[in-house]
């Protein structure tokens, strides 16, 4: 171990359904546009455009349950429920057929995003970090291991504020599913043990308030709750 100048930051991580144990966090790999009826709220074509990524800092994640303050510098934050993959074997260039293997569970998130600056950037070509790697903007439930669930590929998606359902969708219409982004990907950077991807967001994006409530789940992956204060 190298002897540190100042007190080395600890591992963000992630909790693990029905276990002590917790996932530790190296990187957060987003995936933009993944749902066509979320890019087409968003004004693009989801016929032309292949799979682009953006990272949040592996220190964003909270845990489910959190109280998350209302961020500073925004004033449209937006939710974005998603399929939350945690790699477990890393690999380059790495084939879609052999993708799955590299998977050491699934969970559900929120992309919270500050979407006044994300797309303010878009409007000018600017890098879209500000907007998307905040602070605590990857709530993540507890994961669940590939031996408890399997890869899941189907089942309903869906985010609530106060109850009131305003995501409904199935992960089953991921325009890219799971082994696609895997492969695509890691072919621009070799994917790590703890690596995390958020695969996209559904239609029905919207803001919130301080004071909301937020609920939201995947079928057989559990729920996630969640305090904007
Ligand atoms: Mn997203």
């Amino acid at each position: 171990m190298p002897e540190f100048v100042i007190p080395a930051p600890p591992t963000p991580s992630v909790a693990v359904a029905g276990s002590a144990g917790r996932f530790p966090v190296r990187r957060i790999i987003c995936v933009g546009r993944n749902y066509a009826a979320h890019a087409r709220e968003m004004g693009r074509d989801p016929d032309r455009e292949p799979p682009f990524f953006f990272l949040k800092p592996a220190d964003a994640v909270v845990d489910d349950g959190a109280s998350v303050p209302y961020p500073p510098e925004t004033g449209n934050l937006h939710y974005e429920m998603e399929l939350v993959v945690a790699i477990g074997q890393g690999g380059f260039e790495i084939a879609p057929e052999a993708a799955l293997d590299h998977v050491w569970g699934y969970g559900v998130g929120i992309d919270l995003t500050r979407r006044d600056l994300q797309l303010a950037a878009r409007e000018q070509g600017r890098p879209w970090d500000w907007g998307k790697g905040f602070d605590r903007s990857a709530p993540i439930a507890p994961l669940h291991p590939v031996s408890a669930v399997g890869h899941p590929s189907a089942g309903r998606i869906w985010l609530a504020v106060g109850g009131a359902v305003k995501q409904d969708s199935d992960i089953a219409k991921l325009i890219w599913p799971v082994p696609d982004i895997i492969s695509i990907a890691s072919r621009s950077m070799e994917l790590q043990p703890g690596d995390l991807i958020m695969t996209g967001t559904p239609e029905g994006v919207g803001p919130l308030q301080r004071g909301d409530e937020v609920t939201g789940g995947i079928d057989g992956l559990g729920g996630i709750t969640l305090r904007i204060t």
